[in-house]
This record gives C-alpha cells, structure tokens and sequence, in this order.
C-alpha cells in the first residue's frame, strides 16, 4: 500500500538530524537547566543556543524576546491574556473569523466575560477586510489578535500593515505565526509586531514545544507563574529536549527556507493543476490571494470531502478536511463559511499540505487519486 503524508498542516515528521540532536537530552545530558552544577551547565547551554536558532528564524533582535511554551496554543493563551491583564480598561478585542480554534475559542471565552470581539471577516478570496481592521482599531482595544497564515487555506494576511496600523492607534498587535514560521521569510525587528506565536511541530520538531516571541518593552503578564524560568515569564522546568530540537529545526529551516518554499510551491501547482485537468467541479480556496507555498484547499462540488479522505486513506494517502466533528455530526469548516460557501458546499473541502519531503511520484499519485474517487464517489451518488 501506498504511504503518502499530504497533511504537513497538521503535524510534520521530525527530521532525523533533529531527533539525533535531541537525543543526548532525552539520556545523559538530563539535568535541570535551572541547576547550578555540571548537570545543569550542558541543559542551560543547549537552551541558549536553541533560543538564539529560534530568534534568527524569526529575525528578533534579541534572544530574550524568545520565551518558550508548551505548544502553539499555550503561546497564543499567554498573549492574549497577557495584553487583557495588562489593559483592564481596554474591553475591546480584535481577531478574525478565520482564526485557528486556539484564537477563536479563547476570544469568544473573553465575549462571555463582557468582552467585544470584533471578528474581521475574509472576501472571497480568503483575504481579510482591511478596511473593517482599521475601523475597529481604537484606545479601547486591549490586542489585535491576526494569523499570519491560514491552516486551512494558506492564505497569507498583510500583518506587517496590520501592526503598523494597531502600532499608530496605540494597540498591541499579536500574530498567531503557527503555520508561517518555517514556511515564509519572518524579519519580526523591521516590523511593528509585538507578540508572535510558534509552534515546532509545524516544522519538523516535536509536538509539544512552542514559543512566543514578546518585543522588548511589552507589557507583559505571565500565564504561568511560581517559577523563575524564561526570566519569570513562563514558569514551568524547560523542556530541554524539546526546546533544543525546536532549535535544530529552527536551524534547519533557515539553511533551506527559500528553496524548499519553491519547491513545495511547484509540487503544489503541480498537484493542483493535475487536479484542476482531471477531475471536474473543482474549486480551489484562496487561489487568487498570496497562499502558502505548501497549502492546496480544495471544494469538490457534491462530493462529501469526508467520504473522499476516507477512500485517500484506505489508499494510504493522508489528507484532512477543515469540517469538525462536533457532537456526533459533521460541521463545516468555518473558514469556508466565512469565505462565503454554503454549508452543504463547504462539507465538500479537503486540505492537501505538503513539506521539503514531499516527492513528484507522490504528487503524481495523490492526484491520480483524487480524481478516480471523485469521479467513483459522482458516480455512486447520481
Ligand atoms: N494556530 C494555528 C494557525 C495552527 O494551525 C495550530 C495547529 O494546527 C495552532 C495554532 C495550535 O498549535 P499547537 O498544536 O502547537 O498547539
């Protein structure tokens, strides 16, 4: 059977050289980096030299900007609810209606406190309302919480325009960077960013290390407190072995960035072209708007996107779908719906995400796929 992992938005395998890095944290360098001994020295360095690969990622001007976190989500919490805390008089909280769950849910938790969130839809396109942005922004707005990219799309929003807009209304900007870092060239110092979010699993590190990149001179109000690591703003022993591979990676994805965004970006166009050439009723999300070089969303016209993945399984082809299983019954992707689709419509996406491992042969195949199920699955149903 076939083994073909097109689903790089979800999870990433982690790079062998990573895993080789890590390893040595995991056995004999096991010390507290916290520890004012020979154990603790080897942990306490790997550490630094792990945060200074995540900030050259990101292009941050110092090493101390770089806190990490349990995940993604954990870096997303600690900076919302870091800029609610440090502005108890500011009621007001700007996001978009397309942010990944760990934003969205979060916010509206905030609108059942009393809080307004003014949620900017998307066009079309998936591209977001600027002008709706730029209304909202006011001295009562606490943060401006907007992804870099999406996960279900690849969409690219302008946020380097968007914190320069919050920055001359005295709001603070925070990105959810998840599905960007590693994937798009991030200079965070030449911009008016002040929070960025990470995740290393989106980048061939494990699952379970993140970071929150925090601009000198934010205010800041820890999530976690009761311990006096990452300088009191994130208490909790450093996962060492995590936090050195995410740097690996981090390291990793500099050296290559730009030619594996090409080369995702031509297996891309090739996936969707032979898509497009042989299965009919398709329509492609955000085609028309800057998209991440590894990300293809898919709408096939009657066709359940759940059936499709099921029968791409069963293949050994791995892809998913932005629908949501809630209660028992299937709930259209709510990116979709909010860039307009119907619901019966939206039901029929399925995300195709690839990374630097992804061949031409397995392109080749998944599409072949795609379109004898799509054409089987028409036939059944008509
Ligand atoms: N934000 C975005 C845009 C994501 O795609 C994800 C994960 O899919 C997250 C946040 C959550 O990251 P983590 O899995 O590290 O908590």
């Amino acid at each position: 059977m076939l083994s073909i992992y097109l689903d790089n938005n979800a999870t990433t395998s982690i790079d062998a050289e990573v895993v080789q890095t890590m390893l040595p944290f995991l056995t004999t360098h096991y010390g507290n980096a916290s520890s004012r001994h020979c154990f603790g020295d080897p942990a306490a360095k790997a550490l630094r030299a792990a945060r200074q690969n995540v900030q050259a990622l990101i292009g941050a001007e110092r090493e101390t900007e770089i806190i990490f976190t349990s995940c993604g989500t954990e870096a997303n919490a600690t900076a919302i609810l870091s800029a609610v805390k440090a502005f108890p008089n500011r009621r007001e909280i700007i996001t978009t209606t397309v942010e990944h769950a760990a934003v969205l849910s979060l916010c509206l938790d905030l609108e059942k406190d009393g809080y307004t969130v003014h949620q900017i839809g998307v066009d079309a396109c998936g591209q977001v309302d600027m002008a709706a942005y730029i209304a909202a922004l006011s001295p009562n707005v606490a943060v401006a919480s907007i992804m870099w990219a999406n996960n279900e799309t690849g969409a690219i929003f302008p946020v380097v325009e968007m914190a320069a807009k919050a920055k001359s209304a005295g709001v603070l900007f925070h990105t959810d960077a998840v599905q960007a870092v590693g994937k798009l060239s991030i200079q965070v110092d030449e911009t008016d960013i002040d929070m960025l979010s990470m995740s290393g699993h989106k980048l061939h590190a494990p699952k379970g290390i993140g970071a929150l990149y925090l601009r000198k001179g934010t205010p800041y109000r820890p999530l976690l407190r009761g311990g006096h690591q990452e300088r009191s703003r994130r208490a909790g022993t450093e996962n060492i072995a995590n936090c050195v591979a995410f740097g690996a990676a981090a390291k990793l994805a500099i050296q290559s960035l730009t030619d594996d965004a090409r080369a995702m970006a031509g297996l891309r166009d090739c996936l969707q072209s032979q898509i497009l050439a042989k299965a009919s009723g398709v329509n492609v999300l955000a085609a028309s708007v800057p998209r991440l070089s590894n990300t293809l969303a898919i709408v096939f016209s009657t066709i359940n996107g759940e059936a499709m993945l099921a029968h791409l399984d069963r293949q050994g082809i791995a892809a998913s779908g932005g629908s949501a299983c809630n209660a028992g019954r299937i709930a259209p992707s709510h990116v979709a719906l909010a860039m307009g689709l119907a619901p019966l419509e939206a039901l029929g996406m399925v995300r195709f995400s690839l990374s630097r491992f992804t061949t031409q042969a397995e392109v080749t195949k998944a599409a072949e796929a795609v379109s004898v199920i799509a054409r089987n699955l028409r036939n059944i149903s008509t």
